[in-house]
């Protein structure tokens, strides 16, 4: 037992034992015995009732004065009391500095409920999507942001990645939308204003694009009296001393124009919007020309293996797809040694269709993979330039593939071969003869 609380009975018995003993004296021990436990009774009776009344106001009231046990009682709830109405202070002052410093934030943040309604938000957020306090509180988001990309991003269960989308405030201006889920079905949406970023982005493509296109003037005019100059070396003794500078002025005007002409493509698959509408192309007969180019390109040096479901066919960008195909097999040709094998293959199945080329080649190391679909990223330069490489070639795949909503798969080891596969999904594929020789990406 408790102390506190031994005391307090010893209390009592001796309060009880003394009234007793009182009674007794005055002719009734019973009645004194009585009196002395009602006195007692109505003492724990008036600090339950200051108890109670202090319960109910706090703040106004005082505790009754009390020693004993009830005194301790008493003293460890103003502990509490007191301890509590810091720690209160203390979450007041943390949710006034992440208030004060979420205000600050330049990107707009709105806490969801489970079923999408807005519990908080900054102040960027009512600058950004327009939300007003305190009338939309309370209201679902989707309501509100109308706009069509963040109505579907919203309604997916996945949220990796963020989407980009016009601001439903101002069309001209786009906003990045995020969604970060936590908590119990809570979600946190980040909106950010990127037009800044676009329009310097936008003015890179077409720096880089009216660069490559005035570039190409001069160089065809260069090129011509290069290739006039030519047979003159051959003939003319005078001009025999050039013919080895010639050709290699001849080379470098190739390779440059080989680097605007990626660059012009790269730039078009870039900015052109994607066309809605495209074709159904003719898969294994575009294949069987890739492989006459790449056989002439190897000259006789690889054995090629080709396998191609005859009925398979895409809905696409025949110039395209020409691309991606034409790349990613005249690197395998390109990086591998003579004697090595370039497999082609084109197949289906219900995930969607693919083309994959494996080569016994170089390989790639692992950490490379991942930057291998960089602009100029070469892991060898000079053995890409000696072969002819631009840098550009798996940059320009991985577009062309992204504007086909297919995905790049690379597989490689070092000194063993690389498998370059393209994934392409379901609704571009068509098996057997064309059915209408149109597509449209709202399937
Ligand atoms: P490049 O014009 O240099 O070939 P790409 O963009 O086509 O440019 O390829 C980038 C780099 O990836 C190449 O320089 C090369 O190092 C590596 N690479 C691409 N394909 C292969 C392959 N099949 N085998 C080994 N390395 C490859």
């Amino acid at each position: 037992m408790h102390p506190a609380l031994r005391r307090e009975l010893f209390g009592a018995l001796l309060w009880a034992a003394l009234g007793a003993l009182g009674g007794y004296w005055l002719g009734g021990a019973w009645i004194g015995l009585a009196a002395a436990l009602a006195l007692r009774l109505g003492l724990y009776i008036r600090y339950l009732a200051g108890l109670r009344a202090w319960l109910d106001q706090p703040k106004r009231r005082d505790l009754p004065l009390a020693g004993g046990v009830w005194g301790e009682v008493f003293d460890g709830l103003l502990n509490l009391q007191k301890r509590n109405r810091k720690r209160k202070k203390k979450l007041a002052a943390i949710l006034a500095e992440f208030q004060a410093s979420t205000e600050a934030l330049p990107d707009g943040a709105v806490v969801l409920g489970p079923s999408g309604e807005i519990v908080w938000f900054n102040a960027a957020a009512q600058a950004l999507l327009g939300l007003r306090l305190p009338q939309d509180l309370g209201l679902r988001v989707a309501n509100l942001v109308r706009v069509p990309v963040f109505t579907e991003y919203f309604a997916r269960e996945d949220y990796g990645g963020e989407v980009e989308g016009p601001s439903p405030l101002n069309p001209d201006s786009t906003l990045s939308y995020r969604i970060i889920p936590y908590g119990a079905g809570q979600r946190l949406l980040i909106v950010r204003d990127v037009s800044e970023l676009k329009r310097l982005e936008t003015a890179r493509r077409d720096f880089v694009a009216n660069a490559s296109h005035e570039l190409r003037t001069p160089l065809t005019v260069l090129r011509g009296y290069l290739d006039a100059l030519e047979p003159e070396t051959r003939q003319g003794a005078a001009l025999a001393a050039w013919h080895a500078p010639l050709s290699e002025m001849r080379n470098q005007a190739a390779r440059m124009e080989a680097l605007i002409h990626d660059l012009l493509k790269l730039a078009r698959l870039e900015s052109d919007v994607i066309q809605t509408r495209q074709d159904l192309l003719d898969v294994p007969r575009m294949l069987e020309r890739v492989l006459e180019e790449a056989k002439a390109m190897s000259k006789g040096q690889h054995r090629f293996e080709f396998e191609a479901q005859p009925d398979l066919k895409l809905f696409g960008r025949e110039s395209e797809v020409q691309s991606i195909f034409g790349n990613l097999v005249a690197n395998a040709v390109q990086y591998t040694p003579a004697g090595g094998i370039v497999r082609i293959r084109w197949w289906g199945d219900d995930q969607g269709a693919h083309f994959s080329v494996a080569d016994t080649g170089i390989g790639i190391a692992e950490k490379d993979i991942p930057r291998i679909t960089e602009r100029f990223y070469r892991v060898d330069a000079a053995r890409s330039r000696a072969g002819g490489g631009t840098g550009l070639g798996l940059s320009i795949v991985k577009h062309a593939l992204e504007r086909h909503e297919g995905r790049l798969q690379i597989e490689s080891e070092l000194g063993v071969g690389s498998t370059f596969t393209c994934h392409f999904p379901p609704h571009r594929v068509h098996r057997g003869e064309a059915r209408s020789e149109r597509y449209s990406t709202a399937h």
